[in-house]
């Protein structure tokens, strides 16, 4: 079934409207988004002051109200029962209503009380970090924020080691490196993406394998926001000699040159004889 057309009228159809919003760059934000933020009869938002400045951008003005994780489950009812006579249109502070995001319990209980519900799709950082990595797109999983904790970070990555798909994460800065280090631990040395500030100015796609981009993050804590993408098992494109040559200086901080040729052949895929000899070149 189709989604409904949205009238031209004045006023909107009662019911819930989800209204994707840009991720730093105003110009995403669509025609139609801002054509229904500017017709819905309030905006239920996660923090009026971000959500001002984008009305002012559209120069509009309609009512607001507050709906995040600590007051979402004493706010739903109202705004439910508004849904029955009002345009009620949700927002959340950049991107995608619902993606790592309040509003899927609001979506079901307006469904469940037969609401018309409609979106209004738009910017999404996870769906613009694929689109920037260069990695398998055909199949995707979002994971959202890992547990800031490295054994539940570990446990969680760990859950989904085995899935043939492109993961997808978000992070913060400070919490980058060692977030890449637990991936790069648990996943084997995969590729991935470390996708910065995307639309904005200092919009960045750092690629390499996980080890590689943990080791450069790791004094560096980047600005910003941050998408991590990680490829799937077995699809990373075979080892450099580059790569081979970073592992090898790692593990022969800790190993005797054959074992870490050893090591790094079995990690990386690449012939032990030639990385023993360019261990004991290293060492020499
Ligand atoms: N609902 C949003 C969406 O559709 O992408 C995500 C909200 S979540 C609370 C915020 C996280 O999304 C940030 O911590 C970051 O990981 C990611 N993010 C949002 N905007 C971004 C951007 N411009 N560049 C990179 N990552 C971004």
């Amino acid at each position: 079934m189709s989604s409904p057309e949205i009238p031209t009228g004045p006023g909107l159809d009662p019911g819930l409207y989800i209204v994707a919003t840009p991720i730093g760059n105003l110009g995403d934000l669509s025609p139609r988004a801002a054509d229904v933020l500017a017709r819905a009869d309030v905006v239920a938002v996660e923090d009026s002051r971000v959500t001002a400045g984008l009305l002012r951008h559209i120069g509009v003005k309609r009512p607001m109200i507050p709906y995040h994780d600590h007051n979402a489950e004493g706010v739903r009812p109202s705004l439910i029962a508004r849904m029955a006579t009002e345009a009620v249109a949700l927002v959340s502070d950049a991107g995608t209503p619902l993606i790592s995001d309040p509003g899927f319990k609001l979506v079901r209980d307006a469904r469940a009380a037969g609401h018309l519900v409609v979106t209004i799709p738009g910017p999404c950082a996870a769906v613009a970090a694929l689109t920037l990595a260069g990695l398998p797109t055909d199949r995707f999983l979002f994971l959202g924020f890992l547990p800031p904790k490295e054994k539940a970070r570990a446990d969680a990555i760990a859950e989904v080691a085995a899935v043939r798909a492109t993961l997808v994460l978000y992070e913060s800065g400070p919490r980058l490196a060692a977030c890449l280090a637990t991936l790069a631990t648990v996943l084997g040395d995969r590729e991935a993406a470390v996708t910065r500030e995307i639309t904005k100015k200092f919009e960045e796609a750092v690629t390499g394998t996980l080890a590689t981009l943990a080791a450069r993050y790791a004094d560096a804590p980047p600005r910003g926001e941050i998408v991590i993408v990680v490829a799937p098992p077995g699809d990373a494109p075979p080892a450099s000699v580059e790569d081979g040559d970073t592992a090898l200086a790692e593990a022969l901080t800790r190993l005797p040159a054959g074992q870490a040729a050893s090591e790094v052949a079995k990690a990386l895929g690449l012939d032990r004889k030639t990385l023993y000899a360019r261990a004991l070149a290293m060492k020499n």
